[in-house]
């Protein structure tokens, strides 16, 4: 059979020498219009039956056979012909044969040749298969790498084609399980990663065919199959492939083989990708690190991270003498014997210099490590330089921080805590300057043995609150090496473990010996003034704006007639009239800040009914904003100096009305003689019976009047010869004018002398005592008379007037007795000083009248006129606000 069918494959032979052909495939017989007369042959019962009556060739044969039969049968010899028939099963029986001259018409004799194309055809599959593969491992190995992935893409893209799949999907192992490395068809829908990756675990490692309409892809998909295969490298699968949506999907054997095309170089070339990034990540962090690695094979010279070497200036290749020759000076013996020891297989550690560029620059640093391994020494080279530098820095800042505690005043130190108790266990070295104790001595060991015998139960409070609160803060008194004693100031705080566990205390002591007796001198000194104070002669009292006191002396409780602690609350307002208080407190509004002091003589109504007068000096407190708090003050008693100058006034009074005397004697006499003489004439009258109602009335009357006039000069006499009031008032100056010239009017006419009065319009008011300003201008009159008589003037004449100027009233006392002598002028206010003969004067009137004047707010001047002295009273008009 294969014979005769290779033949037949191999040409046409001709027909008519043949013998009549087997009964062997198919047989048609046909008329020369290729009608078919007859079939014969076994293939002729696959043929479906044929309803036409004169059936044709072409109707038993696939419509691309009809190609090939042509015209009439006479054109279709001398060829093979290659005939698709139509079956009953449907798919078409594939023939090969000729056509043969008959007697009556045309035999079309064919074969089978179904097999013979599948083979080709498998053939041909297999070609393409091993192309497509090949095509993928080239483009995989060959593309660049940036470009993997888009190759990748495009393989997976033309293998979905070559299988007529809707989507092919590569999926690699990652950190965190399966995920997609690349999709033929971005746009397919599959389920996300999230969902593949948990069912491919679940998959045997073997291809496999998951039934149609799986989950995992989306419900317009569902129905189409899906195909997972993985790609294994001994047990372990490293790539699933994923293809869905393939009409007629590829056996798994298929797939393995173009997966194992795509996947291998694909996963080198991954691989390789994965290297090249670690080695340059590697690289970076050496750079950054300043690390590289540097081998010896014990022989010739040692090996440098060509990179390493470039950033040291080392050659990378240098004989053990180059190597030694960059090092510093000082390294060089170590790093000779190090390498030494290395062919010792002792391993090899050393931080090292290099020789620096020039004499300023600062060495670089470097770890040099190094282990024999094999035959051959590999390590590592590390800048360590910043390292070094910081070592350095710290290392300073822990040796000036160690001079400072050690120069410091202050001790630290750390207790250790155990079981229940805190043991010694370090001490600073600045323990040896303040207590002259050494750092591993028995005092240093147990310092509540040095403690103050009275401060031990300080000690082990402060233990006790250490331990319950985590802190303390004490102060003691330790006994140093020469037995004195230092009080100590200690803070200490208490550490404690993750679990809250006491492990140690830290603390420090600070000898605060000066300040604590720098305060026990301050007590002491406090005591030493509060002492001054309460013994102190001069009253001393605090008080509050309002008068009420706050503190208070043992001299004022005295002139208060009560107990120190008494005066705190009371206030002194009480023992002043209304005139001083409000005089008091206008003092008080004027302190301020900047001028805080002031000082006046108080005048105070004591209990029983004493009148005091203190001089008092006061010293405002302000706060922060200017506002007055306090008032300190400090009173002397000045009554009896008070005392003795009203005496001394109502001395000089009483000299004064010794002096008004003579005038007062004429004043008297006149009324007397005037009187007498009247009563003598009225008594002649009544002798001689003339009596005269009239005339007695009218000598009566006369009578009346001087005795009126007595009356009137005794009472002014009276009044003018009693002490002055305690407090001044105010009065009308002018009216002291009167008083004055009441007493001396008379007399002065009388002696010839002319008196210039003249009365003012305005009578303004001045604060004082009038009797006392009475006795100024009495003082001023009679020395004016003294004068006049004294120098005997031809027309003795005095004259008073009174002027306002700059709100002050002057009052003028004026004669033309020729003045005071000028080298006289400066002298004549003081006390005794007198021109007068003895018996005459007492040289204390204008002293004394100065001094009224003062207490006035006033002054007192003397000058030469053109005629005589004028003497002018200056005094403050009295202004109620
Ligand atoms: P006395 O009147 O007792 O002498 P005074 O103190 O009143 O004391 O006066 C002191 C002196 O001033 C007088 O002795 C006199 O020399 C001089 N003196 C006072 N007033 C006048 C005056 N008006 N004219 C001349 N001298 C005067």
């Amino acid at each position: 059979m294969s014979g005769l069918f290779d033949r037949w494959l191999g040409g046409p032979a001709t027909a008519q020498a043949e013998p009549a052909p087997q009964a062997v495939g198919l047989q048609l017989w046909l008329d020369d219009q290729g009608h078919v007369l007859r079939l014969a042959g076994p293939l002729r019962t696959v043929l479906p039956a044929n309803s036409h009556s004169a059936p044709r060739v072409h109707d038993y044969l696939q419509q691309q056979s009809w190609l090939v039969l042509e015209g009439p049968p006479a054109d279709w010899q001398g060829q093979p012909l290659d005939l698709d028939f139509a079956t009953v099963h449907g798919p078409a029986l594939h023939t090969r044969g000729w056509l043969q001259r008959q007697a009556d018409g045309w035999l079309l004799q064919v074969f089978d040749i179904g097999d013979l194309l599948g083979e080709r055809e498998q053939h041909g599959h297999r070609l393409t298969q091993q192309k497509l593969a090949t095509e993928l491992g080239r483009s995989l190995r060959d593309c660049d790498e940036e470009r993997l992935l888009l190759t990748a893409t495009e393989q997976l893209q033309q293998l979905a084609e070559h299988w007529h799949a809707g989507s092919v999907r590569l999926m690699l192992p990652g950190d965190s399980g399966w995920y997609t490395y690349t999709c033929s068809d971005n746009d397919w829908p599959w389920a996300e990663d999230e969902r593949l990756r948990p069912w491919l675990q679940t998959l045997p490692p073997r291809g496999r065919e998951i039934a149609a309409g799986n989950p995992l892809l989306q419900p317009s998909c569902a129905g189409l199959p899906l195909l997972a295969v993985p790609y294994l490298h001994g047990h372990t699968v490293q790539a699933w492939l994923l293809c869905a949506g393939a009409p007629r999907p590829p056996t798994s054997e298929t797939v393995a083989a173009l997966l194992q095309a795509l996947i291998e170089p694909l996963l080198t070339r991954l691989r390789q990708q994965q290297l090249r990034q670690r080695s340059r990540h590697l690289d970076e962090l050496q750079q950054q690190l300043g690390a590289g690695w540097w081998s010896w094979p014990l022989q010739g010279p040692l090996q440098f991270d060509p990179a390493l070497a470039l950033r040291l200036g080392v050659p990378p290749e240098a004989t053990a003498e180059q190597w030694l020759g960059r090092l510093h000076p000082a390294d060089r013996e170590a790093a000779r014997m190090a390498l030494e020891q290395l062919r010792e297989g002792i391993a090899l550690n050393l931080s090292l210099r290099l020789l620096p560029a020039n004499s300023l620059a600062s060495p670089r640093w470097l770890q040099w490590v190094g282990q024999l391994q094999g035959r051959q020494v590999q390590g590592f080279l590390l800048d360590i330089s910043a390292l070094k530098a910081q070592e350095l820095q710290a290392g300073a800042a822990r040796a000036r921080l160690e001079n400072l505690i050690a120069s410091s005043p202050a001790v630290i130190y750390v207790q250790r805590y155990a079981e229940g108790a805190l043991h010694s266990e370090f001490f600073s070295a600045s323990l040896t300057p303040l207590l002259g104790w050494e750092q591993d001595s028995e005092q240093a060991r147990q310092p509540g043995q040095t403690l103050h015998p009275d401060d031990r139960w300080l000690w082990l409070e402060r233990t006790r609150t250490l331990l319950r609160d985590g802190q303390a803060r004490s102060r003691y008194r330790l006994r140093d090496h020469l037995g004195r004693y230092h009080w100590i100031l200690d803070e200490a705080r208490l550490l404690r473990d993750d679990l809250g566990q006491p492990v140690e205390a830290v603390g420090l002591w600070l000898d605060v010996s000066e300040a604590t007796e720098a305060a026990e001198q301050v007590r002491q000194s406090e005591e030493r003034y509060r002492v001054l104070v309460e013994d102190s002669p001069a009253m001393i009292c605090r008080y509050r704006p309002d008068l009420e006191l706050l503190f208070g002396n043992h001299p004022l409780a005295e002139q208060l007639e009560c107990a120190p602690q008494q005066l705190t609350g009371m206030n002194l307002g009480q023992w002043l009239s209304d005139s001083q208080r409000a005089a008091f407190l206008q003092r008080l509004a004027r302190l301020t800040p900047a001028q805080p002091l002031a000082s006046a003589e108080i005048c105070l109504q004591l209990p029983g009914r004493r009148t005091a007068w203190w001089v008092w000096a006061e010293r405002g407190l302000f706060d922060e904003h200017g506002q007055l708090q306090e008032v300190q003050a400090v009173g002397r008693d000045n009554t009896e100096v008070r005392h003795s100058q009203q005496q001394l006034l109502q001395g000089a009074k009483m000299a004064t009305l010794g002096e008004l005397a003579t005038g007062l004697v004429h004043e008297i006499n006149q009324p007397l003689s005037t009187m007498r003489l009247a009563l003598v004439n009225t008594l002649k009258r009544l002798e001689s019976g003339e009596v005269d109602a009239e005339y007695v009335t009218g000598k009566l009357q006369r009578i009346d009047a001087q005795v009126e006039r007595v009356a009137h000069l005794v009472e002014h006499l009276r009044t003018y010869g009693r002490r002055s009031e305690v407090e001044q008032h105010v009065f009308a100056a002018w009216v002291a004018v009167h008083g004055a010239l009441g007493l001396l009017a008379e007399g002065l006419t009388g002696k010839g002398v002319a008196l210039h009065i003249e009365e003012p319009d305005l009578c303004p008011e001045v604060l004082g005592h009038e009797d006392q300003l009475e006795q100024v201008l009495i003082n001023l009159l009679v020395n004016a008379r003294d004068a006049l008589l004294e120098r005997r003037v031809a027309k003795p004449r005095i004259s008073v007037s009174q002027r306002v100027e700059e709100g002050q009233l002057c009052l003028l006392v004026e004669d033309n007795g020729g003045g005071i002598d000028p080298r006289l002028l400066e002298r004549i206010f003081e006390p005794f000083f007198t021109t007068k003969p003895a018996g005459m004067g007492t040289g204390l009137g204008l002293s004394v009248s100065h001094s009224i004047v003062e207490a006035m707010g006033g002054r007192l001047e003397a000058h030469n006129g053109n005629e005589g002295a004028c003497l002018r009273v200056w005094l403050p008009l009295y202004n109620a606000s």
